[in-house]
C-alpha cells in the first residue's frame, strides 16, 4: 500500500475520502512535486495586508490586496506557480464561521485538484490559530496547508510579512511538510495548528506551541524539521462540505469571583454547548459549576478548558466531570476546544462520544 494511502488510514480518513484524491496527482513517497510545485494563495486579510495611516489607529489590517503582498517578493515567483485568490479582507477580528466553511470548502476542492500542489492562507494573526485548527479538522488531504500572518503592518520598520510569507511559500512547496496537517509559519518557526497559539500581543517572536514547541525552523531558506509529526490514528476530520452555518457554541472566562451571569445567557441564547476556560487544571467557581452542571444536565455539552498558557486540562482531576457529565479539553485552549465542540456537535450531542472526539485530536 502506498504510504499516503497508509497514512489517510492512520488518520482516519474513510475509504469514500481516501479514492476522492486517487488519480489526483498526490505525492508518492519520496516524490518530489515534478517540475514546480504549483501553489494557491488565498487571502483573507489581516496586519500582513495592513498599511499605515496618519490619523486615528496606527494602521489598519485587511486593506491590502494578495497581488500587492505577493508581488512584494519577487523571491516568490522562483520557488512556485503562484495563482491567488481574495477570499475575504477583513481583520481576523471579525473572522467567522461563514468564512472558515467557504476557505474548508475551498481550500478541499483545490487539494482535491492534480493541478494545486499545496495552499497558503494569508491571515491575521488575532484568531490565526482557530482558523487553523478549524481547517486542520476540515481539509482531507495530505497536500500542505500552511496559514502565515504578521504583526506589523507594511511599511512599517521591521514589516515582518515579506519574510513570513516567504517562508510560507518555501515550506508550501516542500514535499516533507504534506501530511503533517495543517500548518503555521511565522517569525522562522514552523508550527502545527493544534498547539500554535499567540502569547504576544506586541512583541516578536508572537507565536508558541507551548505544550510541544514548534516543529521546525526556517533558516536562510532551508527548512529544518526538528520533530516527527505523529497524527492521533483516530484523528477526526469532519466534512463541512454541506453545513452552512456551525452549532453556536460560548466560552466563559473564569475569574476569582466568577459569576453564573454569561452562562444563563448562553442558556437563554439558546447555545448548544460551552467552554469554560476555567482556572488552574480547569478548576471553576462554586456558582459557575453550579451553573453549568445545571446547563449540562439540560444537554448543553460543556467543555473544561484552562486559561493557563500551557498544561493539560485531564478528566476529573479536582472536578468530577464523570458525575456532572462534562468533557476535558486535553491539550486544546479554550477557543480551539470552542472550534472542535462545534465540529463534534454536528456529529452528537453526548459527552462521552465527544470526549472521544477530544481524545482523539
Ligand atoms: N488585528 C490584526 C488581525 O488579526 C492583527 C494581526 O494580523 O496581527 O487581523
Amino acid at each position: 500500500m502506498a504510504f499516503f494511502d497508509k497514512l489517510k488510514r492512520m488518520m482516519g480518513f474513510s475509504s469514500a475520502q481516501a479514492t476522492r484524491e486517487e488519480g489526483t496527482g498526490k505525492l508518492e513517497p519520496g516524490e518530489k512535486i515534478r517540475g514546480r510545485p504549483r501553489i494557491h494563495v488565498l487571502a483573507t486579510g489581516g496586519t500582513i495586508a495592513g498599511r499605515l495611516v496618519s490619523t486615528g489607529p496606527r494602521y489598519r489590517a485587511g486593506v491590502l490586496g494578495i497581488e500587492a503582498l505577493l508581488d512584494a517578493v519577487p523571491a516568490l515567483r522562483g520557488l512556485a506557480d503562484l495563482s491567488h485568490e481574495q477570499v475575504a479582507n477583513i481583520g481576523s477580528q471579525d473572522m467567522d464561521e461563514s468564512i472558515w466553511l467557504n476557505l474548508a470548502r475551498r481550500v478541499n476542492e483545490l487539494l482535491a485538484s492534480p493541478d494545486v500542489d499545496g495552499v497558503v492562507i494569508t491571515h491575521g494573526t488575532d484568531t490565526l490559530e482557530e482558523t487553523a485548527c478549524f481547517l486542520d479538522l476540515a481539509v482531507d488531504s495530505v497536500k500542505p496547508v500552511v496559514l502565515v500572518g504578521a504583526t506589523r503592518p507594511a511599511g512599517a520598520l521591521g514589516a515582518d510579512g515579506p519574510g513570513n510569507l516567504l517562508d510560507a511559500v518555501t515550506v508550501t512547496a516542500n514535499p516533507a511538510s504534506s501530511g503533517r496537517g495543517v500548518l503555521v509559519v511565522m517569525h522562522g518557526s514552523l508550527f502545527e495548528a493544534r498547539d500554535i497559539t499567540k502569547v504576544s500581543s506586541s512583541a516578536l517572536p508572537a507565536f508558541a506551541a507551548p505544550n510541544s514547541g514548534p516543529l521546525g525552523q526556517l533558516v536562510d531558506g532551508r527548512i529544518h524539521y526538528g520533530q516527527r509529526t505523529v497524527l492521533s490514528p483516530k484523528r477526526p476530520c469532519f466534512d463541512v462540505s454541506r453545513l452552512d452555518k456551525l452549532p453556536p457554541v460560548g466560552i466563559v472566562y473564569g475569574h476569582a469571583g466568577a459569576s453564573a451571569l454569561p452562562i444563563k445567557a448562553m442558556l437563554d441564547a439558546g447555545y448548544r454547548g460551552i467552554v469554560s476556560a476555567g482556572v488552574g487544571s480547569g478548576n471553576l467557581h462554586r456558582d459557575v459549576l453550579a451553573a453549568l452542571a445545571d446547563a449540562s444536565g439540560r444537554g448543553v455539552v460543556v467543555v473544561r478548558a484552562s486559561r493557563v498558557p500551557s498544561g493539560l486540562t485531564l478528566r476529573n482531576v479536582e472536578v468530577d466531570d464523570n458525575r456532572f457529565g462534562f468533557v476535558a479539553a486535553g491539550m486544546l485552549n479554550p477557543q480551539k476546544a470552542r472550534v472542535l465542540l462545534q465540529l463534534a456537535l454536528t456529529r452528537t450531542r453526548k459527552p462521552e462520544e465527544i470526549q472521544k472526539v477530544f481524545d482523539s485530536y
